[in-house]
């Protein structure tokens, strides 16, 4: 199997279970206890939240540990936001989306490329809103928003921003600092360490707005309670410290086998790379093959490991939340293909994948009433105008 899809998950790093394994056996403590065994453990977890703050310039103390990006966006967003508004954007993941949704909070449009209009959001934002979140790096299009600018923007109206940066996290450069960032989400799994586990940032003066009432102070600052997952922590404090050292190497890897992958499909037809061609990370990397179903070219990929843009549920036809907020035609947006690559991804997985890519769009093409039309310039916005929209 070539496994492209390193924006779902990726396997843990030998190194990082190596470090996990004694605390489930040997070194089992409860950092809460007072003996030797919660000393231990609490010295584990320390070491590990500072990795964790080193790796996003953050202080020790801003950091507490959750269950992953979902809970931490959560947790900052519906404590923030108190009795006013929130802001986020028709892009973002689906829990975001199902959060603003639920709560009949704002999410604005982007413009085409996916970045987020600045001009757009400053008219938006008025004294009912009390926070905006934007995600750092897209999840389906690995687009990369100007948070530092954001930031700014927020700042200035007196609101609050908060990140979700699960898919930059340990990829690219993150100085809270530097970006003044509130609130930061990121998750484990996504730089080689546990599924379970994940952070949310905070500055320090903002720590008040995320405690709980009832929660214990000393478990997680009153953020997140109940005993804390030490080998998950240790994990990803572990994760933490590999990605520090191996990320800008990984970076420029991953930036050849981005270029290599888009060279491929340059004498392919109406094939389309979504998203920002100048503000993007490259290890996502979102391409549309006209005339082919995203799912149907998933399954013609040989054992190519990717995501579609597509999904086919009861027997319907939907498209992607993500390339319908960028305007991206429907018969376009249902025919994309999500590649991920990661550290272990290698040149001859690539070519063999981009080659497989090929020989399954020929096929598929062959096949396509709809890329019939597409050859003859036929209208078909019809075929696609009542395709239901669906989530990643
Ligand atoms: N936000 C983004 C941008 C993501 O890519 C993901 C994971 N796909 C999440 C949030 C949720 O992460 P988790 O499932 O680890 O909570």
């Amino acid at each position: 199997m070539i496994y492209l899809d390193y924006a779902a998950t990726t396997p843990c790093d030998k190194r990082v279970v190596d470090a996990m394994l004694p605390y489930f056996t040997s070194n089992f403590g409860n950092p809460s206890s007072i003996h030797k065994y919660g000393e231990d453990a609490l010295l584990a977890l320390s070491d590990a939240r500072q990795k964790v703050a080193d790796l996003i310039n953050a202080e020790f103390d801003e950091i507490a540990f959750t269950s992953g990006a979902t809970e931490s966006n959560n947790i900052v967003i519906t404590r923030a936001v108190k009795e006013k508004q929130a802001i986020s954007f028709k892009t973002e993941h689906k829990c975001i989306i199902d959060m603003f949704q639920r709560n009949n909070w704002l999410l604005l449009d982007v413009q085409s490329d996916g970045i987020v209009d600045l001009q757009k959001l400053e008219y938006a934002i008025s004294d009912n809103v009390a926070i905006v979140s934007v995600c750092l790096v897209n999840n389906e299009t690995g687009v990369l928003q100007n948070v530092a600018k954001i930031a700014e923007i927020c700042h200035k109206h007196g609101v609050l921003l908060h990140t979700d940066a699960t898919q930059g996290f340990g990829k690219i450069d993150i100085d809270v600092k530097a970006l003044d960032i509130d609130f930061l989400s990121a998750s484990a799994h996504k730089i080689y360490g546990p599924k379970g586990v994940g952070i949310v940032f905070y500055k320090k003066k903002h720590r008040k707005l995320l405690m709980q009432k009832f929660s214990n102070p000393d478990i997680e600052y009153g953020i997140r309670s109940g005993t804390v997952p030490v080998p998950l922590c240790v994990g990803l404090g572990k994760a933490a410290e590999i990605v520090k050292q191996e990320m800008h190497d990984d970076f420029e890897r991953i930036s050849r086998l981005r270029k290599l992958a888009v060279s491929m499909t340059e004498d392919m037809d109406e094939v389309y790379v979504n998203g920002s061609e100048t503000s993007f990370y490259p290890g996502i990397l979102n391409i549309s093959v006209r005339g082919c179903e995203g799912e149907a070219l998933m399954m013609e990929i040989g054992d190519v490991c990717v995501s579609s843009g597509s999904a086919c549920t009861s027997n319907k036809l939907t498209i992607s939340h993500v390339l319908d907020a960028m305007g991206i035609a429907p018969d376009i947006a249902q025919s994309s293909l999500r590649f991920s690559f990661g550290k272990y991804t290698t040149e001859s997985e690539v070519v063999t994948a981009m080659t497989n890519l090929k020989i399954a769009a020929d096929k598929l093409r062959k096949m396509s009433p709809i890329w019939e039309m597409i050859k003859k310039n036929m209208n078909i916005d019809e075929i696609f105008k009542n395709c239901p929209r669906h989530d990643h």
